[in-house]
């Protein structure tokens, strides 16, 4: 068999979005599995809504994933330019193939005309198609139509007869009938090719033998094939993949939330999370297994098992995922990848000392099971960076103002700050000695603490969180958290 090539083309018009990193993804995979290559190509024809900071970000964020391209922008390879934009001549010389072969014939009707026809074929119950006028113009008509000044547009002679049969390694056969075809424009009138048009002459002169993409570009496949055709190029395999949709099943998009790729790196998803959530959007490998390092997709990824169905995106699940991966991380690990993140927030500064690494790393640590993201780290650890303590107002209330409270601290005061060494043997002793005296339940001498220390009533456990912040921060804390007591009850003794 041939080498398997094939190809991810996006159309740099916005970011890198889920949908568009699965194809990504599901390309990726397929040439690694196959020892195949693996190309990339700008579709950048739309020059009114193609831009250089889009193609960067799709750029980047395949980088980020880690999908790496055997071809294309920043690689090169021999079958290139692979901006669409770079290739204009090639898709002139195989428009005026088809012109000389009496495939495509230029078009002069303007916009208004086209619209009648529309119009016509709305109201006669017709499907809106064009109607092939200009198929057959005389040279007399052409050079009228010139000489009025319009620019042509070339159309593709479709042929209308019988079907066109999509073989296709997911759908199944799917068959079109050519009636439904009309003589598409396949250069505009600027000169620019369509994408039905420039994506055949370059999955064909890439040597593309597997187009795997979205499911709607299912109904372009019948345009696309009768080009192949005509022009005797090899058709390829396609594999269209089921839609991706949001959890009220309708098509995903911004209104559900994050769907750009940049956007979840951004908020601290790390990529073999990205990976393996993607891969399951419409692959399965088998009901038991769920966590895929890449290495073992690559192994076990093929389109026999691709759904037909459309896939739901669960931010749960990859939420869920990304814990799961964060967890496996090594503490170094972790470290390596959040440093930057906690240098951006303002929580350590640019140089990091071995003192305060082994502080972010003992932070990491009682953390690392307790975060969804690295950037739920922000949330979860400024109290151990910042000098102000930010209180959850709910919590100040819940606990602080509690009847009680401030006793419990006050007396907890002194012991905390003889204890010279904070470990975990040194201060469990001192809360449990108070909830003995008080006969109370061990959350309740916790709980205040815990509020006073990290300004809210959820943190890793309480001796842990002592220990890093050390006596003096804590003690003082616990001071703050006091005098906010006081002058609560004072002031009610006065609104009273
Ligand atoms: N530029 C097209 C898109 O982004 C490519 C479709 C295809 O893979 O053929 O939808």
């Amino acid at each position: 068999m041939n080498q398997v090539r094939v190809r991810f083309a996006p159309s740099p018009t916005g970011y890198l979005h889920v949908g568009g990193a699965r194809t990504a993804l599901f390309n990726y995979l397929y040439a690694k599995h196959h020892h195949g290559v693996f190309v990339l190509r700008i579709e950048d024809t739309d020059l009114a809504r193609s831009t250089e900071a889009s193609t960067r970000a799709i750029l980047d964020s395949m980088a980020y994933l880690g999908l790496d391209w055997d071809e294309g922008p920043e690689k090169g390879g021999d079958y290139g330019p692979y901006f669409q934009s770079q290739r204009l001549e090639l898709y002139k010389e195989y428009a005026e193939k088809l012109l000389s072969m009496g495939r495509a014939y230029e078009c002069y009707c303007t916009p208004e005309e086209l619209d009648q026809i529309r119009q016509e074929a709305a109201a006669q119950g017709r499907d809106p198609k064009y109607d092939g006028r200009c198929r057959n113009l005389t040279d007399t008509q052409r050079r009228e139509f010139v000489r009025q000044g319009r620019k042509p547009v070339i159309r593709f002679k479709a042929d209308f007869e019988g079907t066109t049969l999509v073989d296709d390694l997911i759908r199944g056969q799917v068959i079109f009938d050519n009636n439904q075809l009309d003589d598409f424009v396949i250069i505009k009138s600027d000169g620019m090719p369509t994408y039905n048009f420039a994506v055949v002459i370059d999955d064909a002169l890439m040597r593309i033998t597997h187009v795997i993409r979205g499911e709607d570009h299912l109904s372009n496949t019948p345009k696309q094939i009768q080009i192949y055709q005509a022009l005797g190029f090899t058709v390829p395999q396609f594999a269209h993949i089921p839609m991706i949709l949001g959890p009220d099943r309708t098509r995903l998009s911004k209104r559900h939330g994050a769907t750009s790729v940049g956007q979840f790196q951004e908020e601290g998803y790390l990529a073999e999370a990205m990976v393996n959530y993607l891969a399951l959007l419409g692959w399965a490998y088998d009901d038991s297994q769920t966590i895929f390092s890449k290495t073992e997709l690559i192994e076990k990824f093929s389109l026999s098992k691709v759904s037909k169905n459309p896939a739901v995106f669960d931010l749960a699940k990859l939420q869920w995922m990304n814990g799961v991966y964060i967890r496996e991380l090594s503490l170094d690990e972790l470290y390596q990848r959040t440093l930057p993140l906690f240098k951006s927030w303002g929580f350590v500064p640019q140089e990091v000392g071995s003192e305060l690494e082994a502080k972010v790393k003992s932070v990491l640590r009682v953390l690392q099971e307790r975060v969804k993201t690295l950037a739920d780290l922000k949330e979860a650890s400024c109290y151990f960076f910042q000098d102000e303590v930010r209180y959850d107002e709910k919590a100040v209330s819940k606990v602080l103002f509690k009847e009680g409270a401030a006793e419990i601290l006050s007396s907890l005061l002194p012991e905390l700050l003889a204890v010279k060494d904070y470990t975990q043997e040194n201060l469990e002793p001192v809360f449990h000695k108070a909830q003995e005296q008080r006969q109370c339940k061990l959350a309740d001498v916790i709980q205040p603490v815990r509020v006073a220390v990290t300004g809210t009533n959820v943190s890793p456990g309480i001796y842990d969180v002592l220990a890093i912040l050390g006596r003096a921060r804590a003690c003082q804390r616990i001071k703050d958290a006091l005098a906010l007591i006081k002058s609560r009850q004072e002031g009610q003794v006065h609104d009273g």
